[in-house]
């Protein structure tokens, strides 16, 4: 018998499914274009990247950054975890870089993921509830399923269930610490989260913590592009501040902003901080460089809210079901069926667009994901509503 047929079995029925995951091999082009190889032949405009400013293709921005980095003889391996040797100069000025930006403490990690599966199962004992949006990034969900906490889940942005929880948790003499986690900018929806709405509670009830992932909210919102936290003039407020460089900082790598002394806590006791290899130093002055660009780019962020209004607006008047509130767009169709059709149609016109399904979706909502940035103009956008 042959020990591996269990998995070819589930396999099969992922392809029954219509759910079977592949890599794709991907030609990237200029300017946010990229080829399928080799069954599709024309370019097709990435609507499906996590590029938001777009920086990834940025050449004079490269060319700048090859100019004034060059590549000192350390700078492809970091050779262990930050506690052993793995710390360079590059890795202390991008935390420096963080801490002056945000006002604060900050800690680099190895990603989003890395950040998110540690940070909790670090703060958290059985004493300590975690309260989270049923929406939240599966990265959040194993960090919660690492932890000892006890857990609760409110429905997606459902701020008086919320409430309800944290009366129940303030009553409990067994609970010390409660921690909200929540998304400032959910991807599969691209609805944003009131933010302010969740400080006004936290300020009501004295054992609440706010735990925030902006992973898809730094570069795009506020004016100096910190996230949805400045934006709504709350930075200071939101006690766990995560981030990553993956998306519009075209980099990778995860980040904190927090207290002094939660980085001190968390370099003593966060297992993926500890037990895993440092970022390369390239990797660090490269999104150093252009979280430091990204600072000043107002101008890319306003052309970014303008384009994902007019989109927005555009699908709405097509009578198409649409409620995102950001530059992540999905059009929601329904049935998965359907969905994958209208992807098909839409690559087939020139735009690489996906559709998302169940499971990573609820049944009945799979939709067609156009995820924006700000190089991109409306000349570029307006003849994908043709194929909606
Ligand atoms: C992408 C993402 C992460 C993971 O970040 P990586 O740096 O890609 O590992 C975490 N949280 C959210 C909400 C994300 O969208």
């Amino acid at each position: 018998m042959d020990a591996y047929q269990h998995y070819a079995e589930q396999l099969a029925e992922l392809q029954a499914q219509n759910n079977y995951r592949r890599f794709k091999a991907i030609e990237r082009e200029d300017s946010g274009y990229i080829k399928l190889s080799p069954q599709a032949p024309g370019a097709m405009l990435d609507l499906s990247s996590n590029d938001y400013l777009g920086l990834s293709f940025d050449k004079a921005l490269l060319e700048e950054f090859k100019a004034t980095y060059g590549l000192p003889m350390h700078a492809l391996g970091s050779a262990s975890s930050r506690l052993l040797t793995g710390q360079f100069e590059e890795h202390a000025k991008l935390e420096g870089l963080l801490a002056e930006s945000f006002a604060r403490a900050a800690l680099v990690f190895n990603s989003g993921y890395h950040a998110n599966i540690g940070i909790l199962p670090a703060l958290t004992d059985e004493q300590s509830l975690i309260i989270s949006d049923e929406l939240i990034h599966a990265s959040i969900i194993d960090g919660i399923r690492l932890s000892k906490a006890q857990r609760r889940r409110f429905e997606h942005q459902d701020l008086a269930q919320l409430e309800q929880l944290l009366l129940e948790a303030e009553a409990d003499p067994k609970l010390n610490k409660v921690f909200v986690v929540l998304e400032s900018v959910y991807s599969m929806d691209g609805d944003v989260a009131d933010l302010q709405a969740v400080v006004a509670l936290k300020q009501k009830y004295p054992k609440v913590m706010l735990y925030v992932d902006e992973a898809h909210g730094i570069g795009v919102y506020g004016e100096r592009g910190l996230g949805v936290a400045e934006a709504q003039g709350v930075l200071p407020q939101i006690d766990f501040l995560v981030g990553a460089f993956g998306k519009a900082i075209a980099s990778v790598g995860g980040y904190l902003i927090c207290a002094p002394v939660i980085r001190e806590y968390l370099i003593n006791k966060m297992r993926p901080l500890i037990f895993s290899t440092n970022l390369p130093p390239l990797n660090a002055a490269w999104t150093y460089f252009a979280f430091k660009k990204m600072l000043g780019m107002q101008q890319e962020r306003a052309h970014l809210q303008g384009l994902s209004r007019d989109l927005r607006q555009a699908i709405l008047a097509k009578g198409l079901d649409c409620h995102s509130q950001s530059h992540i767009v999905p059009i929601i169709y329904g049935a998965n069926q359907l969905a994958i059709e209208k992807a098909a149609t839409m690559q087939g016109a020139g735009f690489y667009a996906l559709p998302i399904r169940y499971p990573t979706v609820p049944q009945g909502q799979a939709r067609v994901r156009l995820s924006l940035h700000a190089a991109l103009d409306w000349q570029q956008l307006e003849p994908l509503l043709g194929y909606c």
